[in-house]
């Protein structure tokens, strides 16, 4: 027979075991299952017969396998780590802040599915002369892209890697999009655009360094 002690652990560890559980969801960065294209083609078909249509006509007979192939391609940050892309590094004793402007994305709302596309603005202030290469910013800004996002997440996900990989002094990020789900659906705003921002470091404890990277940012 159980005491009541053994009784308070069990469901302790089933408590850390769930709470755990739930990290996992919420991060979604551990072990995603595999890719299931033939899970798709099948829940596809069966969209395509909820809506009132015949998935054998012609022009729908490919619809399926087509879907799933764009879906991989529009996921396919969920099997990466950010962070990777910033693996190669350098060292440039006088490096100042570092900008890459206008980085274009195009990123899927986990809310319906549908597309948000706009422009990624990245930096940050080197600590000690440790940069990355310029085209690793815009890798992160594609492989966080490519899964199911909301905005937020995303424009903080491109600003923990940059902390994470390369300990700068400072990071800034903002991002600007239009929202598909809010263009064909619901409110129906076409050219509402939402920005998101995330300052790290020395931009968020100084309000002057971080306007300097703002008027860089909005300057045309
Ligand atoms: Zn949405």
């Amino acid at each position: 027979m159980k005491t009541e002690c053994q009784d308070r652990t069990i469901q302790g560890d089933v408590f850390f075991a769930q709470a755990e559980k739930l990290q996992l969801a919420k991060t979604c960065r551990s072990q995603p299952a595999a890719f299931d294209s033939n899970r798709i083609e099948k829940a596809v078909k069966e969209i395509l017969i909820a809506i009132g249509e015949d998935p054998e006509r012609e022009g729908l007979q490919e619809t399926p396998s087509r879907v799933a192939r764009m879906l991989k391609e529009l996921t396919e940050g969920l099997h990466k780590n950010e962070k990777d892309e910033l693996s190669c590094r350098f060292h440039e004793d006088k490096a100042g802040v570092v900008l890459v402007k206008d980085i274009t994305f195009s990123s899927t709302c986990e809310h319906h599915m549908l597309p948000f596309t706009g422009v990624a603005h990245v930096a940050y202030l080197p600590k000690e002369g440790q940069i990355t290469g310029l085209s690793k910013l815009a890798r992160v800004v594609e492989c966080v892209s490519k899964r199911l996002q909301v905005q937020e997440r995303m424009t903080s996900q491109i600003a923990d890697a940059i902390e994470s990989a390369l300990d700068p002094l400072g990071v800034f990020v903002m991002v600007e999009a239009e929202h598909s789900c809010m263009v064909l659906r619901g409110i129906k705003k076409p050219g509402s655009l939402t920005v998101t921002m995330e300052s790290r470091g020395v931009y968020r404890e100084d309000q002057d360094l971080r306007k300097e990277l703002l008027s860089l940012v909005t300057r045309a």
